[in-house]
């Protein structure tokens, strides 16, 4: 394999862009190399811009359940560009019926807002809580990722449960000292800082399957108490499911662990690969978003015809197809084959997945929050991730990413990935490194 034209691009691209490219886990740096440029999405299969074919295991970084290209989703965009239109900037019915089929599918979210991306789904949904409930503070989990918004680019100081620090230049101290960081299953870190600020947490944001520390599942018990503090102590309690939504279940990580959270943001999968988010929720908070209330938030292009589309003709296919227990069978077959490997080659390395999400950590340890996903050796990860490039395997240039599959990773993709994990774990693991 060779990346000429690739390594020809990101030397421009870095002229004119920021690290060469548009969102920096795309840059490769964590693994080393120039990031490949690529050319075109089929199926279960993305082509770079120097003709090598990869098995995709991001799917977009999450969008493409149903495959890249799904002809179903490219002829009702084809459609609507040339029927519709791109935007107007005004109402149209379609928005309705995203809405509406979202509202049926994840029964929580009484009403929908659309925007643009996750984050801005993030940034609006607690902005709402903090209007709605008059309070200021909200509380994150460490490792948990709810977008590029400022209050979300905060993890703990020293101890875990201290004010919270910048993570970023340009956050500022006041905004970091309304977000208070709390550990991921870990009931009692939620509780002390609900003591220690009474009155004044008005949301509580969390994944409930943390999927941007690798994949790391919530234990149901935990989740259970923290709804349960949250509705006893008045606070918003926002589920992020912009990974997770429509992606784990039809009705999302909410559906699996039988919770109902007050607000509710989704991305992804909602877009059908085109840029969209949204959030929702009760009706009672939902009915203070301006104009039906008083919180502002706004969008030029929320709502467009042309990503509406996109997003409706994707859970559309979902729902007609309900291809969540193939999605799992394809992920038993994976696990099991990374399973068995990992036990030939004598190592105990910690594989967490759940439905089409899976996680291979280099550690022994067990993940569970962001300590212990803290011990994988990311080198190990960097030399796995290249070992498999070189056959064909096109995973996360990053160890705490989850690895998406789709509807199209048939038979034989997943008897070449477990051949080719089986041979990059050998390579990096019994040989030295080059
Ligand atoms: C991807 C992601 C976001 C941010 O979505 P963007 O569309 O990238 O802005 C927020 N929360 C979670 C859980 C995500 O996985």
């Amino acid at each position: 394999m060779h990346y000429q034209r690739s390594k020809q691009l990101f030397e421009r691209a870095k002229q004119v862009i920021p690290g060469g490219v548009n969102s920096p886990v795309r840059a490769f740096k964590s693994v080393g190399g120039t990031p490949l440029f690529m050319s075109k999405g089929e199926g279960a299969y993305i082509f770079d811009v120097d003709g090598n074919r990869y098995i995709d295991y991001i799917g977009s970084w999450g969008p493409f359940i149903l495959g890249h290209s799904h002809p179903r989703v490219v002829a009702a965009i084809e459609h609507t560009l040339k029927h519709i239109g791109t935007s107007f900037g005004a109402p149209t019915e379609l928005e309705i019926e995203l809405a509406e089929l979202i509202s049926r599918l994840v029964p929580s979210m009484e009403m929908v807002r659309m925007v643009n991306s996750g984050t801005e789904a993030c940034m609006s949904a607690i902005r709402v809580a903090r209007g709605y409930t008059g309070r200021e503070k909200i509380i994150k989990f460490e490792g948990c990722y709810h977008g590029h918004g400022d209050a979300f680019l905060i993890r703990a100081g020293s101890g875990a449960l201290t004010l919270g620090v910048p993570d970023s230049p340009g956050v500022t101290k006041g905004t970091a000292q309304d977000t208070l960081i709390a550990t991921f299953n870990d009931i009692e870190s939620v509780r002390q800082l609900v003591r220690e600020y009474p009155n004044q947490i008005a949301a509580v944001i969390i994944e409930p399957i943390g999927g941007n520390m690798g994949v790391v599942p919530a234990h149901p018990q935990f989740l259970h108490e923290l709804r349960e503090l949250c509705t006893q102590e008045g606070i918003v309690l926002i589920f992020d499911e912009v990974m997770t939504g429509f992606r784990v279940a039809l009705g999302g990580a909410q559906s699996l662990y039988g919770i109902t959270p007050d607000l509710t943001t989704l991305g992804k999968i909602i877009g059908g690969g085109l840029p969209v988010g949204c959030y929702g929720g009760r009706r009672d908070i939902m009915s203070r978003v301006a104009p039906a209330g008083d919180i502002y938030q706004a969008g030029t292009l929320s709502g467009n015809p042309l990503a509406m589309t996109a997003g409706l003709e994707t859970l559309r296919i979902l729902v007609e197809e309900n291809p969540y227990p193939a999605l799992e069978e394809k992920g038993r077959q994976l696990e099991e084959g990374f399973t068995e490997n990992l036990r030939k080659l004598g190592l105990g390395l910690c594989l967490k997945r759940v439905g089409s999400m899976m996680c291979l950590f280099m550690t022994e340890q067990d993940v569970t929050d962001f300590k212990s996903a803290t011990s994988c050796d990311t080198k190990k990860y960097a030399q796995y991730f290249h070992a498999m490039l070189q056959r064909g395997i096109y995973l996360a240039p990053a160890q705490y990413e989850a690895m998406f599959f789709s509807i199209m990773h048939g038979e034989a993709e997943i008897a070449h990935t477990i051949k080719s994990n089986y041979e990059a774990l050998e390579q990096i693991y019994t040989t030295a490194p080059a």
